[in-house]
């Protein structure tokens, strides 16, 4: 059985490598025979999807359009497409009507894939019936009526073969870890919190095995990944002491800021490689972090965290999201001054986007305050407050004001 993986050009520096479709082939590596290529897509090289039973696409970009054009595509080679990723939450019951795509998973697909390929192995029919039956594979915390196949728990987590990095083919410069998956919190706009219904943490003896494993076999250079940023520092710290222990190096790291401390930053400097390190407060100003996102943790403690990374030489880029309905033009205003709030180097603003199943989505929809053309690629949020055109246009100022 040969199946091909499909993930899109926007990653092909693969600076991150995409752990979707990995942790499948590993989840499904010894279970059932199959054999398994990752391309990154590019439609205009003649490729020869005939000889695939299955392609699957990990949707990452954001045009309806072009994601249909290109499903069609490889349809004319391929009768089976399954697709997953973030922004299927968007496409989904269009693309379904619309035949481009056979099935959907929403949140993890290990075990639906593999249940997939068992159909698959019995021969294609039945894998169309499989996906006919389940067109979109849901998670237990998205739909509940509709449960069909649970999320991996911690110890399946823990269980899973080492991912096969040179499935990219590609000279691999950094190893991406996966320490925990999901999170705890119920911030009102993240998906992470609607697709997994608890944090899950690898154990220090399952990270420490991961690292040797991937440091001898493909890059003593890594990315670490978790998704709680509400995890204590006791759980970090023997991670990084067995990093410096071992001379393995960090190359790019999101920083869990609400469990920081002095001794972290310490340890962090010495073993990363580049100096730039992301802080992610999703919010502008307190209230809209408290009331309106949901967030635990203390918003004021970012401003200590960044001065005490400035004292260690770091360049800090931080990130944030606006244009939460219930968020004030007056508050949209005053992140002006965040330059004088905040001594960081970089900042990065966005629109929050309203996925489906999360909270915010849900006030757009009982309100009338999300407006979608797919085929156009409009996807817009308007609120009594402010409208979509001033916000975009409040973004371009802001980036430009505060860089
Ligand atoms: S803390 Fe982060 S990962 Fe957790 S629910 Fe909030 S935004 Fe999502």
């Amino acid at each position: 059985m040969k199946i091909l993986f499909l993930v899109f050009k926007d990653n092909e520096k693969l600076e991150f490598y995409q752990l979707a479709p990995l942790y499948l082939e590993a989840y499904c590596r010894n279970k059932i025979d199959m054999s398994w290529d990752i391309e990154i897509i590019d439609i205009e090289l003649p490729k020869i999807y005939e000889q695939y039973d299955l392609i699957a696409l990990s949707n990452c970009f954001f045009d309806y359009n072009e994601f249909k054009n290109l499903c069609l595509y490889l349809k004319n080679y391929c009768k089976l497409l399954v697709g997953g990723g973030p922004m299927m939450k968007f496409f989904d019951e269009k693309l379904l009507k619309n035949n481009v795509i056979n099935g959907i998973c929403y949140g993890p697909g290990e075990k639906p894939f593999l249940e997939l390929l068992k159909s698959l192995k019995i021969n294609k029919e039945e894998a169309i019936k499989f996906m006919e039956n389940h067109q979109s594979w849901k998670t237990p915390k998205t739909i509940n009526k509709e449960i069909i196949f649970s999320e991996l728990s911690e110890e399946e987590l823990n269980d899973i073969p080492y991912l096969n990095f040179y499935l990219y083919k590609q000279k691999v410069m950094m190893t991406t870890l996966l320490l925990q998956e999901g999170c705890n919190g119920c911030c009102t706009f993240c998906t992470v919190s609607q697709i997994h219904t608890k944090t899950k943490t690898k154990t220090l003896d399952t990270i420490k095995k991961e690292l040797d494993f991937y440091a001898n076999s493909f890059s003593k250079y890594f990315y670490l990944v978790d998704d709680d940023p509400f995890t204590d520092w006791s759980f970090y710290k023997p991670i990084l002491e067995y990093m410096v222990e071992k001379k393995y190096k960090i190359m790019i790291q999101n920083l869990q800021w609400n469990s920081l401390f002095e001794e972290q930053i310490m340890l962090l400097k010495k073993i990363y490689v580049d100096s730039s390190i992301n802080l992610n407060p999703d919010a502008g100003c307190e209230r809209v972090y408290k009331e309106i996102v949901h967030k635990r943790g203390d918003f004021k403690k970012i401003k200590k965290v960044i001065s005490l990374l400035k004292q260690y030489k770091f360049t800090v880029v931080i990130k944030i999201l606006i244009g939460y309905p219930g968020e004030t033009k007056e508050e949209i205003d005053s992140y002006e001054n965040l330059r004088q709030e905040w001594d960081y180097d970089n900042i990065y603003i966005d629109q929050v986007l309203p996925f489906k199943d999360t909270e915010l989505r849900k006030i757009c929809d009982d309100n009338n305050y999300f407006y979608e053309d797919m085929d156009k690629n409009i996807y817009e949020v308007n609120t009594p407050e402010w409208n979509n055109n001033w916000l975009k246009n409040k973004i371009d100022y802001l980036m430009k004001r505060l860089n």
